[in-house]
């Protein structure tokens, strides 16, 4: 049973539990109304982080003590993604890219050379809309499945690891992962590579968190990509880290069977 179901069944017990102290009060007013309010706080916090598991089953930090991470990269493939496939290859690290699908149909000659690479590709939904979690579970279903389809003609296999757009879970969410039977893949590590400039103290306050089995979120089209992925590849380096894909740092599947 999901987090989300556990709470409703608890919050459900305990308005009963006020209901049959107290039928009609001032007191029974306030306490509902403080219980709603802790309800909705819970819900808010965990539409916006995985890592709580309020609505999916997600994957974000592998209880691991070996020295393995994940690098993942979301919103490709694009123009930049080639110079960053070219970091990976100069440093040995192994990726996963979570790709839009209308950027895969975009740029199908980088989705391959990424899979040729030997990293692995996610889905991230087909357009990335904004609204895309006020969709209903059937139309993310399509949007999520269309993408899979465009990734497996290009590169021969479809994915089954989705990363949901802007990281934001809801029941809709759930239900369209569960009808595709893909695996949720959150991050542990969040960059902020999209609203931050990079510099050395960023670098150095993003590779101060990183320990065994830890998630990182890039993004490859931002100006500085190169910059801060070199940065935390010479960190890995220097510390003995491995960078793998998440399928190898969780022991889960990547691809549907052909
Ligand atoms: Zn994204």
């Amino acid at each position: 049973m999901l987090k989300y179901h556990r709470l409703i069944i608890a919050f459900s017990l305990v308005f009963l539990a006020l209901l049959a102290i107290s039928p009609a009060s001032e007191f029974i007013i306030w306490a509902v109304g403080l219980l709603i309010f802790i309800f909705i706080s819970i819900i808010a916090i965990g539409a916006a982080s995985m890592r709580y598991q309020i609505f999916v089953s997600a994957y974000t930090q592998a209880g691991i003590a070996d020295k393995r991470i994940a690098l993942t990269f979301d919103d490709g493939p694009g123009e930049k993604t080639t110079a960053v496939l070219a970091l990976l290859q100069k440093y040995g690290a192994k990726a996963t890219f979570f790709c839009i699908g209308k950027n895969a149909e975009k740029y199908p000659l980088v989705l391959k050379q990424i899979h040729e690479q030997g990293h692995i590709i996610g889905n991230h939904s087909y357009a990335h809309q904004h609204i895309f979690n006020l969709f209903g579970s059937q139309r993310m279903a399509r949007e999520i499945d269309k993408t899979g389809t465009i990734i497996e003609k290009l590169i021969g296999a479809k994915p089954l690891l989705f990363r949901p757009p802007h990281g934001v879970t809801n029941p809709p969410t759930a239900r369209a992962v569960r009808r595709l039977g893909l695996q949720v893949v959150g991050w542990s590590i969040r960059t902020y590579d999209t609203v931050r400039s990079v510099n050395e103290t960023l670098i150095r306050k993003i590779t101060a968190k990183i320990r065994p089995g830890s998630v990182i979120l890039l993004h490859e089209h931002m100006e500085s990509s190169e910059v801060l992925l070199e940065g935390i590849l010479k960190f890995v380096a220097e510390n003995d880290y491995a960078c793998v894909g998440v399928d190898e740092l969780f022991k889960i599947k990547a691809y549907a069977q052909a």
